[in-house]
């Protein structure tokens, strides 16, 4: 197996592999080109020959030629495998490429979230702020069928309940710290305590109805954020997982259509109503993979959003997606503005199939919405109309387009020939998705944290280190960063130099990934920068950390404040409020 992996290495650099998908241009040592996995106009998307891999840091996409044709032709390793050797004419056995999948990791990762929801079940029913929370959910409406269906439960306000109970069942530290189960400074620390806290606790299920992942409404006021979600992992891909769907997908085929909403309640009380073919987003908002879920169920979609701003853009931005994947939509308002939660508290099924039956299609829809919110008797209040609605019928077939400029010039009260006019003149931006077909609207937005930015430059400028390791030390970092630290400190204490450095035999080969990509970064960032430059550049960053991890220790302090009122224990009060003084004051 590792054979045919290095004899593909050996035959297919990166350059050959990534310049049959994206144009490349010489930069330095390096390539640039657009980015094949986002929208985007200036070249962020970076090839380097040297260390065979690419890397996007508009998105963060990237890898070697393997991890790149997965990427860019949507397959598994396995596959990619396959294509890469047929480009250079290995032959590879039916048998390789298979049992890739780390299954007992996942399985962990599954147990643990299913353990995590028994116990949140259980806190629902069996603690007394627990039953008041229960008495919540029956006050807006959801029976205990429901309840159960999916699986809602309740966080207590304690920071040692589940953790310490999901290690004594096996699960290891990193599982449910990955997991966002409990919160840890580093993976290291000890001292690790339950992430989720006085929340009403909603599992989010993956397609195939296993829990990967939770959303926590928060139950006190003030509480931040109100909503808490898990973190990406690795069985839990908020782009690719849409609350509800499991448990939606057989109506969804059945009825033809999907009800797309806003939240948790959103979808579990038309569901618990009869009204069972419907998802939302959670945590993020819709992503052209959560379309591509949808596509493969149904042709058509009703979105049912407040109209709000958030809504009215959740809306638009539903309507872009899915009109790329061919998908028809329409738009619903409930009466009275009502979410879809609080309508079926005075309304049932029928009511809400009467509306959800009657919905327009989004363009007339977008169209009626923008002529309440603009005063079009005013050329200006015309113009951002038009300019609004341009981008939109602009891709549309010929049919439609008549279709709707017809519409639009009795609304309005124009001549159509001139919106046709109008419409011709009009141009879509250089990044408008409608322009290039096949390329994908990224969510991620990927950026550098100080610290981060602050490795890259010593990996990239040794010569900085002194500055840095006068000011800061590795207890500033921690995981991957840390270990870079370490090392980077140790090669600066033996020899000032990286000249040396036999990272390859130091550090894991994610560890070497990573290491690459940062040092790529500021190759690309920091490459015309001279060393006063880049000194001071330094300097700033160091401020930056420092200035990040002083109230990180505060808000640490903060906690532990808490913990130690509520456990009246006044010695140990007094010294942490000391420390809090002290340290608040030299801030
Ligand atoms: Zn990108």
């Amino acid at each position: 197996m590792a054979d045919v992996v290095e004899d593909i290495k050996g035959r297919l650099g990166i350059y050959d592999v990534v310049s049959k998908y994206v144009q490349l241009k010489k930069a330095g040592q390096n390539y640039k080109g657009l980015c094949p996995f986002h929208g985007e106009k200036s070249p962020s998307f970076v090839v380097s020959p040297e260390k065979q891999i690419c890397h996007c840091f508009g998105c963060g996409k990237g890898g070697d030629i393997f991890t790149f044709v997965q990427e860019v032709e949507g397959v598994s390793f396995s596959e990619a495998l396959r294509i890469l050797a047929d480009s250079c004419g290995i032959k590879v056995e039916e048998s390789v490429g298979k049992g890739f999948a780390s299954k007992d990791v996942k399985d962990e990762y599954f147990k643990a979230h299913d353990l995590a929801a028994e116990y949140f079940k259980e806190q629902l029913f069996k603690t007394n702020d627990g039953k008041k929370v229960l008495e919540y959910l029956y006050k807006r409406g959801v029976n205990d069928a429901t309840i159960d269906e999916f699986k809602i439960g309740f966080a207590p306000d304690v920071y040692d309940g589940l953790y310490p109970l999901l290690l004594k069942k096996g699960i290891s530290k990193e599982v449910i710290i990955k997991s966002g189960l409990a919160s840890a400074k580093n993976l290291a620390s000890d001292d690790i305590y339950d992430k989720y806290r006085m929340r009403l606790i909603f599992p989010i299920f993956n397609y195939f109805g296993q829990i990967c992942g939770f959303g926590g409404r928060a139950l006190k006021q003030d509480q931040m954020p109100k909503y808490l979600n898990s973190p990406e992992n690795l069985v839990y891909n908020k782009s690719k997982v849409l609350y509800g769907l499991s448990h939606a997908k057989s109506t969804i085929k059945d009825d033809g259509r999907v009800l797309l909403v806003e939240g948790y309640f959103d979808v579990i009380l038309p569901y618990q109503n009869g009204v069972k073919n419907v998802v939302a987003t959670s945590g993020t908002a819709l992503t052209a993979d959560h379309v591509r879920l949808l596509s493969r169920l149904t042709t058509r979609a009703v979105t049912c959003f407040d109209m709000d701003n958030a809504g009215f853009e959740a809306t638009v931005r539903a309507y872009s997606l899915m009109s790329e994947k061919d998908i028809s939509v329409k738009s619903m308002v409930l009466s009275d503005g009502k979410d879809p939660a609080d309508f079926f508290k005075e309304h049932g099924k029928e009511d809400f199939l009467k509306i959800m039956n009657g919905a327009e299609n989004f363009l007339s829809f977008y169209m009626t919405k923008l002529i309440e919110k603009n005063d079009i008797s005013d050329v200006a209040g015309r113009r951002l109309v038009l300019s609004e609605l341009m981008p939109l019928l602009k891709p549309l077939s010929a049919a439609d387009k008549d279709y709707y400029l017809g519409e639009l010039a009795v609304k309005v009260g124009v001549n159509k020939d001139y919106l046709y006019d109008e419409l011709s003149n009009f141009k879509l931006p250089e990044n408008h998705p409608a322009r290039s077909s096949g390329s994908q609207v990224s969510e991620v937005g990927f950026k550098m944290t100080p610290r981060e930015l602050l490795i890259a430059v010593c990996l990239y400028n040794f010569s900085v280190f002194g500055t840095v390791s006068k000011r800061l030390n590795e207890d500033y970092f921690s995981d991957d960063l840390k270990s870079i630290y370490k090392a980077l400190e140790g090669q600066y204490n033996s020899s000032r130099s990286l000249e040396k450095w036999d990272f390859d035999s130091m550090f894991s080969e994610d560890l070497k990934k990573r290491v690459n990509v940062l040092y790529l970064y500021a190759e690309d960032s920091y490459g015309g920068f001279n060393s006063v430059t880049l000194e001071t550049e330094v300097i700033q960053l160091i401020a930056l950390i420092d200035r990040e991890s002083k109230e990180s220790r505060i808000s640490d302090l903060r906690r532990q404040i808490q913990v130690a009122e509520n456990n009246k224990d006044t010695e140990k009060l007094q010294g942490l409020l000391l420390q809090l003084i002290e340290m608040t004051s030299k801030k």
